[in-house]
């Protein structure tokens, strides 16, 4: 136990160093972090704790991770703006101008995008990226390389995690990717040509890392069909205040899979807030969206948001296992009810 405790501090240190001590001229590096801590969760851990993370992933993530950044920022309900942000000091990364590409040729999401005839470009281009630049530099603290996280071997399509690292990003994925997309936010916000763009800092966060509106409303009719008009949570008939609620929370898990949402009143919703839900509500999401509906929702949503009922079943399999070991409550119906 006690070793097991020294490496958690010695993880969170290194965490501490690579932000204050790491080179971040390009926002590839927190997005880089940002994949890393996204795929530990999503992936079972191997008995030996050292995680093989292939590129694809990683270069498919990193794309996912830009997407919504490719787009023109503008504050919602005001004035289209129409800049898209820099996301380098000086020249625009070049992952940008890649998928705004994917984007005008039609694609809506990642599984549109990887049937495109660019993809392959672009997946070379990303890979490319990502093996000169964040690969390495990552691990660069006060310009030495410090390969705490994976030994930088090269010639190899993939890295893999020194042992310990995966559970720590495991355990600590919220912090990590709150530190990740702090520092981006932050640096977004201090290139200048962005500040003409920019309003609020509130609004970048939910530009950047937020879910499209209008995605979500086709998610609300299709769910409202599957519950039978009822809220997810009470049971109840909806009224025209309903809300689509990630069942793992946005804030645990910020990626939009299709087969995370379920609708609630927004009383239920708000009350629930960034909690875990009790396990009797994982048992009925799991039957809804995991068994019965699984393949409705993939075909109804998949040109929206990422389809994989396998990676959402992994990831609950995570928070709930998180929530378990460090004795939270799990939030089971409104007025704050919990067991
Ligand atoms: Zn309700």
């Amino acid at each position: 136990m006690e070793a097991l405790y020294k490496h958690q501090i010695d993880f969170i240190s290194y965490m501490q160093r690579l932000l204050q001590e790491g080179d971040f001229s390009s926002t590839y590096k927190f997005a880089f972090l940002h994949a890393l801590a996204d795929i530990c969760i999503e992936r079972d851990v191997p008995s030996n704790g050292q995680l093989v993370i292939s590129f694809d992933e990683i270069v498919e993530k990193l794309i996912l991770l830009y997407w919504q950044h490719a787009k023109p920022f503008f504050v919602e309900g005001e004035q289209l703006q129409g800049g898209i942000l820099l996301q380098n000091s000086g020249k625009q990364a070049k992952i940008i101008a890649d998928i705004i590409e994917l984007q005008d040729s039609g694609a809506r999401n990642l599984t549109q995008a990887k049937a495109s005839t660019f993809w392959p470009q672009i997946y070379r281009n990303t890979l490319d990226t990502l093996k000169k630049g964040p690969l390495w530099r990552l691990q660069i603290l006060s310009k030495q390389e410090d390969c705490y996280l994976f030994p930088h071997i090269k010639n190899r399509n993939y890295i893999e995690l020194n042992p310990g690292i995966a559970d720590c990003f495991r355990q600590f994925h919220d912090l990590v990717v709150q530190f990740a997309r702090q520092g981006w936010i932050e640096k977004v916000s201090k290139i200048q040509e962005n500040q003409s763009v920019i309003g609020r800092a509130g609004e970048l966060s939910d530009f950047l890392f937020g879910t499209s509106r209008n995605s979500l409303k086709i998610a609300a009719d299709l769910l409202k069909d599957i519950q039978h008009g009822n809220c997810f949570y009470c049971g109840k008939p909806l009224n025209e205040k309903a809300e689509v609620d990630h069942f793992i929370p946005f804030t645990k898990y910020n990626n939009d899979l299709a087969h995370n949402f379920v609708l609630a009143h927004r009383v239920c919703n708000n009350n629930k807030r960034d909690y875990l839900a009790a396990p009797l509500h994982r048992e009925n999401w799991q039957d809804q969206n995991l068994v019965v509906h699984e393949d409705k929702i993939t075909k109804e949503l998949s040109a929206y948001f990422v389809c994989d009922a396998k990676r959402i079943a992994q990831v609950a399999n995570w928070a709930y296992d998180i929530a378990e070991k460090n004795g939270n409550k799990f939030w089971f119906k409104t007025k704050d009810v919990f067991v």
